[in-house]
C-alpha cells in the first residue's frame, strides 16, 4: 500500500499530543535505522515511511491538513475545493480572512487536544471561534449579522461514512468488528483501540471519493448571529452545533462568536455608561442656555446653567449602554471644556474690553478664590 496511515505507521492514536508524537518516531527510527539492519530491505522501508509520517504530524499545519484530507492533502493539484470557496491549499484553511468586518476565523478551543476519539472511532468536532467586530451603537441596540467561515461538514455522498456505498463497509478483521485488540503481558490483558480500523470496527473497502474516506468535507457555511443589545469587547457567543463535523458520527462541535466593539469617535465606554467630551462656546458657558447633545440614539437637549465652568461634568440619566443581562441602562457623562476664541474681530474685541472694564478684570485679573489662597500662602511666609 502506497498510502498507509500515518498515524498507524507511527502507531499513536490520532489525538496523540507533540510528546507522544516524537517518542513514538524516535523509538521507530532506532528499531529500523539502516545502520542497526544492514542489508534489510524492509527494515530501510520502514525507516522511510516513519520518517515521511513524522515529517508531516510534527507540522500542525499539515497535520490538520492530514486530518482532513488524508494523504490527497499533499498531492499536487488536489481536488478539494469543496464547498465552491475556490481554494486549493488545504494550508490555507485557517488564514482565511472573512467578509463582514474583516474577522479572522481560526481554531483556538480545540488544536488536538480536545477532540477525544471514542472506543468506536468516532470524535467530536472541534469548537470554532469567529471574531466579529460591530460598532459602539450596534452594541448599544442589538444587531443581527450573518457570518461566513469555512468549516469541516458532514460529506454528503457517504452520509459522513467515509464509505462510496454501504456495501463498501467490511468489518475489520484485525478486531473482528470489535474495534479493540488486546494483549496479554503477565498476568495482565492491555486493551487497545484497534490499530487497523482505529476503533470503528469496520474497514471501508471502496472509499468515498469526495471526502477521501474522512467522512467530512470543508465548506463555506453562512451562520446569522443574534447580537444582543449590551454586548461588550471580549463578549462570547455560542452557536451550538455550528463548529466543525464530527467524524464518524460524533457530534458537531460549537461556534464561538468572540465580539469586538470598534472604537467610537466621541463616546468611551466605561462599564455601562458612556463618556464624553464636548466644548462649549464660552458666552454659553458664562451666559447659559442650552444645547443639543449627541446620544447613541439620537440628539437630547441639556441645559446649561449660566456660569458653568471648565470641567464641570453633566449626566444624562438612562442615556448609556444597556446591561447585556438586565438591559437597563446606564448613563451618559459629559464632561464640558470652555472654547474660548482664538480670534476676534475688532467688533467682537471692542465688546470683550468693555465687559472687561466694568468687570474690573484689568486689576483683579486672576479669579478671586485663587487669589485668596495666594494672599494666605504670602502670609504664612
Ligand atoms: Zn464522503
Ligand atoms: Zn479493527
Amino acid at each position: 500500500m502506497a498510502n498507509e496511515d500515518y498515524y498507524e505507521i507511527l502507531g499513536i492514536s490520532r489525538d496523540a499530543d507533540a510528546g507522544a508524537l516524537k517518542k513514538a518516531y524516535r523509538k521507530k527510527a532506532v528499531k529500523y535505522h539502516p545502520d542497526k539492519n544492514p542489508g534489510d530491505k524492509k527494515a530501510e522501508e520502514m525507516f522511510k515511511k516513519a520518517s515521511e509520517a513524522y515529517e508531516v504530524l510534527k507540522d500542525p499545519e499539515k497535520r490538520a491538513a492530514y486530518d482532513r484530507f488524508g494523504h490527497a492533502a499533499f498531492q499536487p493539484g488536489g481536488t478539494h475545493s469543496a464547498g465552491g470557496g475556490g481554494f486549493h491549499d488545504p494550508f490555507d484553511l485557517f488564514r482565511e480572512a472573512f467578509s463582514g468586518g474583516g474577522g479572522i476565523f481560526d481554531e483556538i478551543f480545540g488544536g488536538g487536544g480536545r477532540r477525544t476519539q471514542s472506543s468506536t472511532g468516532s470524535a467530536a468536532g472541534h469548537d470554532l471561534r469567529f471574531d466579529l467586530e460591530i460598532t459602539l451603537r450596534e452594541a448599544a441596540v442589538g444587531v443581527e449579522k450573518e457570518i461566513k467561515y469555512r468549516r469541516p461538514v458532514a460529506c454528503g455522498s457517504c452520509n459522513g461514512t467515509g464509505a462510496a456505498s454501504a456495501s463498501g463497509m467490511d468489518q475489520c478483521s484485525t478486531c473482528g468488528g470489535l474495534g479493540q485488540v488486546s494483549s496479554n503481558r503477565g498476568f495482565i490483558t492491555f486493551q487497545q483501540t484497534c490499530p487497523d480500523c482505529r476503533g470503528s470496527g469496520v474497514r471501508i473497502k471502496n472509499p468515498c471519493r469526495e471526502c477521501s474516506s474522512e467522512g467530512r468535507v470543508t465548506q463555506t457555511s453562512k451562520v446569522k448571529v443574534k447580537v444582543p443589545a449590551g454586548v461588550d469587547n471580549g463578549s462570547r457567543l455560542r452557536s451550538q452545533g455550528n463548529g466543525e463535523a464530527g467524524v464518524m458520527g460524533g457530534g458537531s462541535g460549537d461556534l464561538y462568536v468572540i465580539i469586538h466593539v470598534k472604537e467610537h469617535e466621541i463616546f468611551e465606554r466605561h462599564g455601562d455608561d458612556l463618556f464624553c467630551e464636548m466644548p462649549l462656546k464660552f458666552t454659553l458657558a458664562t451666559l447659559g442656555g442650552s444645547v443639543q447633545v449627541p446620544t447613541l440614539t439620537g440628539r437630547v437637549n441639556l441645559k446649561i446653567p449660566q456660569g458653568t465652568q471648565s470641567n464641570q461634568l453633566f449626566k444624562l440619566r438612562g442615556h448609556g449602554m444597556p446591561n447585556v443581562r438586565t438591559s437597563r441602562r446606564g448613563d451618559q457623562l459629559i464632561r464640558v471644556t470652555i472654547d474660548v476664541p482664538k480670534k476676534l474681530t475688532r467688533e467682537q474685541q471692542e465688546k470683550l474690553e468693555e465687559f472687561a472694564d466694568i468687570s474690573g478684570d484689568a486689576t483683579n485679573p486672576i479669579g478671586e478664590t485663587f487669589w485668596a489662597k495666594a494672599k494666605r500662602f504670602f502670609e504664612d511666609l
